[in-house]
């Protein structure tokens, strides 16, 4: 993967991707979950996350209670312990988040405590999500982060333009 490109390509389209999918808050085409599904197999076919990891380089994931349990039982440390090492709340949400980017795991572009990572890692970039068009802001925010997102909304784009005349 080529991230420089796909930060110069990203760059580029965010503001004209960000308005298509504005678009869901007024209309949401029956069978937009189908659609999404087809075009997504499509993505997963040009996109190759192990030569990837830029969620992992650029973001943060949440840490439930349950991913802190699990994750420093994993390291043989106490929840609290590996919570002073690398994670802080946020303040707005509660959440538990990464103190830094890249993500303290990864290593040599690949997640260390890949089995047991946090559910919001393992559900990243959360294109199966249902309702798809409640997830407006989480897939806008990640059109700059998440080459297979970017791909996604581009290809949702045609997609909605050739079935639905006057959607886009
Ligand atoms: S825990 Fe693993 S998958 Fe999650 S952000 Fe860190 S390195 Fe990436
Ligand atoms: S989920 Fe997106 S940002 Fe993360 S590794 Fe895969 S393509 Fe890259």
């Amino acid at each position: 993967m080529d991230l420089k490109k796909f930060r110069a390509k990203a760059a580029g389209k965010k503001k004209e991707l960000t308005r298509f999918l504005k678009k869901f808050d007024k209309i949401v085409p029956d069978d937009l979950h189908e659609i999404v599904a087809v075009t997504d197999a499509t993505v997963w076919r040009d996109i190759d996350c192990t030569t990837c990891a830029n969620c992992c380089k650029t973001m943060t994931p949440t840490f439930t209670p349950k991913d802190i349990t699990r994750i420093s039982a994993h390291l043989g440390m106490k929840p609290k312990a590996f919570k002073e090492k690398w994670l802080e709340k946020e303040e707005d949400t509660g959440d538990w988040v990464n103190v830094s980017q890249p993500c303290q795991f990864l290593v040599n572009d690949k997640c260390s405590i890949y089995e047991v990572r946090p559910a919001d890692c393992a559900e990243f970039p959360h294109h199966n999500k249902k309702p798809f068009d409640d997830y407006n802001d989480t897939f806008t925010n990640n059109l700059i982060h998440c080459p297979a997102t970017l791909t996604l909304v581009e290809r949702l784009q045609k997609a909605l333009k050739k079935e639905y005349q006057g959607y886009d």
